[in-house]
């Protein structure tokens, strides 16, 4: 997705004032009446139209007259909030090249004042996962605040709470820098993604590091469930880092042990073709540990997994909730890469169709009656957009 961060600089204070109201209002909306949007906004001098078409022209809003004339948010103006709360904060000053393109994501590098360079990633839930909320039917009728939004807040939060907490007990991964809305900060790992390494001079050690990496997780009560050669980075010396945590899930998840033998198979598969390695002499000692493995020298899930309350303290410090991790369990199925590429939309509006997918066939006759009592509710519901503007926003 292209990302003018340009455009940034000629945003008003009014521009941001309104489509945070925007924002606010796909609480209880998918899309958002005028008459709302200028309510929430309530700008000193009027105009909100005006602001409203300008925002629409940048394609930071989208607008919808299907039903009732309304706004929603597009992706970018999602991306402007999260990138401006940020550079308020001082995290970083500028945006620059996008280094990766993920399933459900995009990166690009961003610099603080200094020059220190951090990766952003901007989760994009609903370029494929809508086909899986589609079938998750039911459970949504009974969410109100639904929307995708909120379903890539949840998977930012998520993986910087994993990154955080996986980083505290001396796992190698980015350092988690900050989190805001569906966007992530985190160190820049040097190197490369492992798809992309030819030649090692140390398998054996670059294997049983990686290999030992699932074992230690499984150990701390988790599993990956995406470990794979695209979300572990390795540098000119053989340092390994993995990422990408929002898919992660418990031990004791009832697919654990399948999730936990996908990570493995695909590990001992990449080295098998990549570096034509055989494994059972290198195995049992993993990472300097010994580790129950079975006749092929793969370790076994049983003997290994702990049901620990790993991490429960360290997670909710960074605000993620046993909640919420329910809600993105039920979203974020621990697909591997290769197989959600071929699925993938595309970027831009083709998340609007997917979210139409979604919503289309789930509405009734009465929705119409239901918003202008959701107007009332919503006002009452909104923080001050004056609090947002000295915290948050
Ligand atoms: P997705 O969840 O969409 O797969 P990833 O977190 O795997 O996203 O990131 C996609 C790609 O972006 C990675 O394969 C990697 O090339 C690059 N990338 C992600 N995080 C970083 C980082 N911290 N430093 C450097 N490159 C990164
Ligand atoms: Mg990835």
């Amino acid at each position: 997705m292209k990302l003018d961060v340009n455009m940034l600089r000629y945003l008003s204070k009014e521009d941001f004032r309104v489509l945070t109201a925007v924002e606010m209002g796909m609480r209880n909306h998918e899309i958002v009446p005028c008459e709302l949007v200028e309510r929430i906004a309530s700008l000193k001098h009027g105009g909100t139209y005006k602001v409203l078409k300008n925002l629409l022209k940048h394609k930071l809003l989208h607008h919808d007259s299907s039903k009732y004339d309304g706004f929603r948010l597009t992706y970018l103006g999602y991306d402007f909030l999260a990138i401006k709360t940020l550079v308020n904060r001082g995290v970083f000053a500028s945006v620059g090249r996008q280094i990766g393109v993920g399933k459900e994501s995009d990166i690009f590098e961003v610099a603080t004042e200094d020059g220190t360079v951090m990766a952003m990633k901007l989760h994009r839930l609903g370029r494929v996962s809508f086909r899986a909320v589609k079938s998750k039917r039911d459970y949504l009728k009974h969410r109100s605040s639904f929307s995708w939004l909120y379903l890539s807040r949840l998977a930012a939060l998520k993986e910087f709470a994993f990154m955080k907490a996986l980083e505290e007990h001396g796992f190698p991964v980015p350092n988690a820098v900050d989190c805001n809305r569906h966007c992530v900060i985190m160190s820049l790992v040097q190197g490369y993604p492992f798809v992309q390494v030819k030649q090692l001079q140390n398998p054996e050690v670059v294997f049983e590091t990686i290999i030992g990496l699932v074992v230690r997780l499984a150990e701390h009560g988790l599993i990956h469930c995406d470990f794979n050669e695209f979300n572990i980075m390795i540098d000119d010396d053989e340092k390994v880092t993995m990422i990408d945590f929002p898919q992660m899930v418990s031990v004791s998840h009832h697919n654990a042990q399948m999730y936990f033998d996908r990570d493995v198979e695909c590990v001992f598969k990449f080295f098998r073709k990549r570096f034509n390695m055989s494994f059972h002499e290198c195995t049992d000692d993993i990472d300097g540990t010994e580790v129950d493995t079975d006749s092929s020298g793969r370790p076994c899930f049983s003997s290994i997994a702990k049901d620990t309350v790993f991490l429960d303290k360290e997670l909710a410090a960074s605000g993620f909730t046993k909640k919420d991790q329910e809600v993105v369990e039920k979203f974020i199925e621990g697909g591997l890469e290769k197989d959600a590429s071929s699925d993938d939309e595309g970027t831009g509006d083709g998340t609007h169709t997917s979210e139409e997918d979604a919503s289309s066939d789930d509405e009734d006759s009465e929705d119409a009656t239901h918003i202008s009592v959701l107007n009332e509710a919503n006002i009452k519901g909104v923080d001050s957009l004056h609090l947002l503007d000295q915290g948050q926003t």
